[in-house]
């Protein structure tokens, strides 16, 4: 039976965009509309366990989770890269 790597935690985040919604009353007409916005805040959840919590999106670079989040974006391009490689090979 062939050796095998271990199993490894893949780093895979994935933003949110917290939105709300405003429900109009019916018009004369009974017509009814709906309005959605962004509040400000993000989120970053990631495949190993990372997650920001809701963060202020202009307060972004201050917030150390961020850094974590970055971090995973660098290990995500260098797996990219090796992944690659070893298909090539
Ligand atoms: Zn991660």
């Amino acid at each position: 039976m062939p050796e095998t790597e271990p199993w490894t935690l893949e780093h895979k985040v994935t933003w949110f965009v917290q939105v709300r919604t405003l429900n109009s009353r019916p018009d004369s007409e009974g017509a009814r509309w709906r309005e959605t916005e962004a509040t400000g805040l993000v989120l970053a959840v990631c495949n190993c366990g990372l997650n920001t919590g809701w963060i202020p999106k202009a307060d972004m670079t201050a917030q150390p989770a961020l850094a974590d989040v970055q971090q995973h974006a660098a290990l995500i391009a260098q797996a990219e890269t090796d992944r690659s490689q070893r298909c090539r090979s």
